[in-house]
């Protein structure tokens, strides 16, 4: 439902994903988590209910800020509202968050179990993050990983991604639900909707159909599914935070 990243030189990943997700909470939802990049590898923070919870959970597990993360909301399409079906999820070098619906997920999963992926949750999201990670394993070329997912997934996604070898990063790629980009000195963000980056910049891009966004904190690169880098007008948000 709602969905927050953010790569940038500051460690300021909960204040932004906590922030953004709460901008963002008008537009309901059943649980919540974020996913951060540490030296000690992907951190994944997941709740049932509220945002503040998630908060919560944080601040008592004493989970640091990094410079890498990805947030989400869920309103949940398949499986129940529960901690386990909670985004973000992760398989592999794969960690990611998905609004939509990855309508072909039950083929995907029979594909999958037959080369040995074990699942915990009841969702199309899970699916897709070992998807990914599978495509990723044979590419060795996370954006030829990426166009390959795209071309599998049937149906609609905003996917915000993090590899768990690239610290530097932060991946998007999106078909039917939307995604904003949006890069402000020395930090690059992704995100459902427009309020969510509102407190730090009024400047974004809307990633188009079936594109991949490769962000860093100084760079973005946008590509369409032939690999071609795209270019996009800047728009500037109406509202103010
Ligand atoms: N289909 C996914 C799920 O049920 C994503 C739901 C959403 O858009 O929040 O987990």
């Amino acid at each position: 439902c709602g969905i927050v990243g953010y790569v940038g030189s500051e460690k300021i990943t909960n204040s932004v994903l906590i922030d953004g997700l709460k901008s963002l909470e008008y537009r309901g939802y059943d649980s919540a988590g974020v996913a951060t990049l540490q030296e000690t590898g992907v951190r994944i923070t997941k709740t049932r209910g509220k945002v503040a919870s998630l908060e919560d959970k944080l601040q008592r597990h004493q989970i640091p800020s990094s410079t890498l993360g990805i947030a989400h909301t869920r309103w949940a399409t398949h499986g129940i509202p529960s901690k386990t079906n909670a985004h973000p999820h992760h398989h592999g070098a794969v960690t990611l968050v998905h609004n939509g619906i990855v309508e072909n997920y039950a083929a995907l999963k029979e594909e999958l179990i037959q080369v040995g992926y074990v699942f915990d949750s009841e969702t199309d999201s899970e699916i897709a993050s070992a998807y990914i990670d599978y495509m990723y394993r044979q590419h060795h070329n996370k954006l030829d990983a990426l166009v390959a997912a795209n071309k599998a997934f049937k149906g609609s996604f905003a996917f915000g991604i993090i590899f768990c070898d690239d610290e530097d990063t932060l991946y998007a790629m999106r078909r039917n639900s939307p995604l904003i980009v949006a890069l402000k000195d020395g930090a690059s963000f992704i995100a459902s909707d427009v309020p969510a980056i509102l407190k730090y910049t009024k400047q974004y891009i809307l990633l188009g159909q079936d594109e991949i966004a490769v962000l860093n904190k100084d760079t973005q690169h946008i590509y369409n599914l032939n690999k071609e880098e795209m270019d996009h007008e800047v728009l500037t948000a109406t509202m103010d935070a």
